[in-house]
């Protein structure tokens, strides 16, 4: 009995968990908020279409800014009777006993539960009917356990041509990392013993895992590359896997000295970290269009950075302390000028997972 009791306790909390993150991390709210409530020429009247609502916050924000009519799709049974009740509890569902005499806000706002690919009997809607089709989709680096493609058909059954998609864009980036806190570089160090030989074993194995993680900027060794932009209004469903090259470039200056290798005058990079955004653009957000960033520049996120370790660290130009030099003389390490890198990411067979490939192609 003690173990089903934890477990079911585990369980509900476990899930309301996630929606809890979610809903307390600042940047998203402030994306999809802003992008919702501060665009009334985009949401007053609308009919809006809500790609698994979750808790139902998005769905309660467009209610909020004057949608005509909201239908908020949910998978899961649970959050859907959770989101039913939250629009019930705040005045917004959309029922049939509910008058104006009762002084309550006549509501909008509809749950329907199912998959969002499976919900036409369940609702009565013509296709290619929806005014906006609001989602938060995405996963760790953009497409982990991501619901992209359920987004792409939502639009592609229910929008009207000419809709406006919200976010309209997501774009992934990358940039080299030097001795932050992370992969290698952490083990190098652990209460000033060498436990290397871990790091090794971790990045030598083959199907390396990526470590979800949140880098300081000042880790940061080279600039920040677009790796793949994506416009969600007009990409095709099988465009979400993708192959793209990106060449990074050192910082030369980079200002953190511990970068700075003494010994070769030279910059170790040790991998690659990609993050992404995704733009509320003034396409369809004319009065006020935002931008969610999960960049290591801007303030952290529940999706923090997904990190990738070479391995073999690549040394990089440097000019810190050497005054210009490229190379200190007498090592035999040549500092690069750049690195070529090809990255593609593709949906994995295994269930809603990632397949991430990296390579080096050329320094
Ligand atoms: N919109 C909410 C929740 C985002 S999490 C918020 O912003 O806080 C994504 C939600 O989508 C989860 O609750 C998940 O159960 C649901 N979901 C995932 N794939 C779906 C699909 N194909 N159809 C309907 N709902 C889906």
């Amino acid at each position: 009995h003690i173990m089903k009791v934890n477990e079911n306790y585990f369980g509900a909390y476990s899930s309301f968990g996630i929606h809890r993150e979610m809903l307390s991390d600042e940047v998203r709210m402030d994306a999809y908020g802003t992008a919702i409530l501060k665009n009334p020429s985009l949401l007053k009247g609308a009919v809006v279409m809500d790609v698994g609502c979750g808790t139902g916050i998005l769905s309660l924000f467009a209610a909020q800014a004057g949608a005509s009519r909201v239908i908020a799709i949910e998978a899961s049974a649970k959050m859907a009777a959770v989101a039913s009740k939250v629009a019930s509890d705040n005045g917004l569902l959309r029922g049939k006993n509910q008058s104006q005499a009762d002084g309550l806000q006549k509501g909008v706002m509809e749950v329907v539960q199912g998959m969002v690919e499976e919900v036409d009997k369940k609702v009565e809607l013509q296709p290619h009917s929806v005014d906006v089709l609001l989602s938060e989709w995405m996963g760790y680096c953009l497409l982990y356990e991501s619901m992209l493609s359920s987004v792409l058909y939502a639009r592609d059954r229910w929008l009207k041509p000419g809709g406006a998609i919200l976010p309209d864009t997501a774009t992934i980036f990358v940039a080299g990392f030097g001795k932050g806190g992370t992969s290698l570089p952490f083990w190098e160090n652990v209460c000033s013993f060498d436990m290397s030989c871990i790091g090794k074993e971790l990045v030598n194995d083959a199907a390396q895992f990526p470590i979800v993680d949140v880098l300081d900027s000042e880790d940061l060794v080279t600039n920040s590359v677009i790796l793949q932009s994506f416009d969600l209004a007009t990409m095709k469903p099988n465009e979400v896997d993708f192959t793209a090259t990106a060449t990074l470039e050192p910082m030369l200056n980079v200002t953190d000295a511990k970068h700075f290798d003494s010994e070769t005058g030279c910059c170790w990079c040790y991998g690659v970290v990609l993050w992404f955004e995704t733009g509320f653009t003034s396409r369809f957000c004319r009065e006020a269009p935002a931008v969610l960033s999960t960049s290591p520049y801007t303030p952290k996120t529940h999706w923090s950075q997904t990190i990738l370790t070479f391995r073999e660290p690549i040394a990089m130009r440097s000019n810190i302390a050497t005054g210009g030099k490229v190379a200190a003389v007498g090592t035999d390490v040549y500092p690069a000028a750049k690195i070529d890198l090809r990255v593609s990411i593709v949906r994995s067979t295994e269930h809603r997972s990632i397949d991430i490939s990296l390579e080096a192609i050329g320094v």
